[in-house]
């Protein structure tokens, strides 16, 4: 017998109804013959309010009971899954995480998943059951809850299909697979069929939260093919995420995505002699914080360079503090910073191969009078800053100049 994961978001299991009508669809899986294992999300909402809740608490509630806190969202699902599983006659339990246990490892708030132990999940699969395990958290060595960063219960489905060497990792959610570009903001976004795990991946992380995109790096590590879907049309072909090989390319580009929480931050003035840029990025290195796209114009008149560079929006005030103390060890003129941006993208494999994709990005950008911050590429994506307010019309007019409509 063949066995599938199948995992539901949080707005798949927001009220009673939909968590009954999530054990529908697990008892028509069960009827054509597969060995279930499920993972489930906190209800929509419930996540956000504990986070909430800890905050009412103190603005520095302890990391090891956030996690605690936190985890208890998915719990919850579980037991109603279960139970509501149990009640239309099939056997089924919850195993929490460190019931199994689904170790981790790193810090708190943000650990990661280093291994399932399979065995009592089998048991009971071979014993007939649909095993419903939390989604989100696990057991730390020193035994303690764990949660796995945001929006992780997508990376618990993918552990757990690997563990299990299940056939498949099915995705539920509030769409019908992965889009073009977000269906929300873009109506003229379509379904993709087939996507590769790199593609993917970028998407992922430059803002498409379909998946998040550790789930994606570890599926794409482990060969584990991914099936998204749509928790409302569950009898919809949804999006397969597999193998760049086992794909063939028709278009340049495959996807646009944007992501809002970006800051930008320039120090202006920058003395041009060897050393500053490590001067300027160890302490922002130091304190964990992310540094993305970065660039510098050198003058050759002034001896002097303007450094520009993003990073997460949350992390602005910190930086500047940071940045702030370091005046005049690097001796800038000043310091300027914008929060009201926004990063566009453009994803393709089919990128590789096709010269003049950045020009006809720009070009676009630039009929519709779209002013660009910064660039940085890799093989498959150009991303661009720009100003917050074009977001929607940015992703629109790169969606229809690369014939995604
Ligand atoms: P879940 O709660 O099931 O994990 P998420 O809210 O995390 O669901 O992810 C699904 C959402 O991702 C969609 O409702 C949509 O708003 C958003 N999204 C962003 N980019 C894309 C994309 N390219 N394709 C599909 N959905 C996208
Ligand atoms: N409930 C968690 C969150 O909202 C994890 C998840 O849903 O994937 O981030
Ligand atoms: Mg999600």
């Amino acid at each position: 017998m063949t066995t599938i994961v199948m995992k539901f978001g949080g707005t798949s299991v927001a009220n009673i109804d939909r968590i009954k009508n999530v054990a529908d669809i697990i008892v028509n899986k069960k009827k054509e013959g597969f060995k279930i294992a499920v993972i489930v999300s906190a209800m929509a909402g419930v996540t956000n309010d504990l986070v909430d809740k800890s905050k009412a608490i103190s603005s520095n509630f302890s990391n090891e009971e956030y996690d605690v806190l936190l985890s208890s969202g998915e719990q919850v699902t579980s037991a109603l899954l279960s139970a509501c599983l149990i009640d239309k006659g099939i056997k089924a339990r919850s195993m929490l995480g460190w019931q199994i246990p689904i170790v981790t490892e790193g810090q708190h708030k943000n650990s990661r998943i280093v291994s399932v132990n399979s065995k009592p999940i089998l048991e009971n699969l071979n014993n007939d059951h649909v095993v419903v395990v939390p989604g989100f958290q696990g057991v730390s060595e020193k035994l303690r809850i764990s949660t796995i960063g945001r929006g992780g219960s997508d990376a618990s489905a993918v552990a757990l299909a690997k563990a299990l060497d299940a056939e498949r990792c099915e995705i539920y959610t509030d769409v019908e697979g992965v889009f073009t570009t977000n269906p929300d903001i873009c109506d003229q976004a379509k379904k993709i069929e087939k996507i590769s795990y790199d593609e993917m991946l970028e998407m992922a992380t430059l803002g498409a939260k379909v998946m998040q995109s550790s789930s994606v790096q570890k599926a794409m590590m482990n060969d584990v093919e991914i099936y998204v879907k749509s928790t409302f049309a569950p009898e919809k072909d949804g999006t397969q995420i597999l193998a760049e090989d086992k794909i063939s390319y028709d278009k340049v580009i495959t996807g646009v995505a944007y992501t809002r929480d970006d800051a930008k931050v320039t120090l202006v003035g920058v003395k041009d002699k060897p050393g500053v840029a490590s001067a300027i990025f160890k302490p922002l290195n130091d304190q964990n914080i992310v540094v993305d796209m970065i660039v510098q114009n050198i003058s050759a008149e002034t001896q002097k360079t303007d450094v520009t560079f993003t990073i997460k929006r949350d992390d602005l005030k910190k930086t500047e503090t940071i940045l702030g103390g370091l005046k005049s060890d690097i001796g800038y003129d000043k310091l300027s910073t914008d929060n009201k941006v926004s990063k566009i993208s453009i994803v393709g494999a089919g990128m590789i191969t096709y010269p003049g994709v950045a020009f006809k990005m720009f070009n676009a950008l630039a009929s519709k009078n779209i002013n660009i911050l910064v660039i940085s590429t890799s093989e498959i994506k150009i991303s661009v800053l720009i100003d917050d307010k074009n977001t929607e019309l940015a992703v629109k007019t790169l969606h229809s100049a690369f014939e995604l409509d």
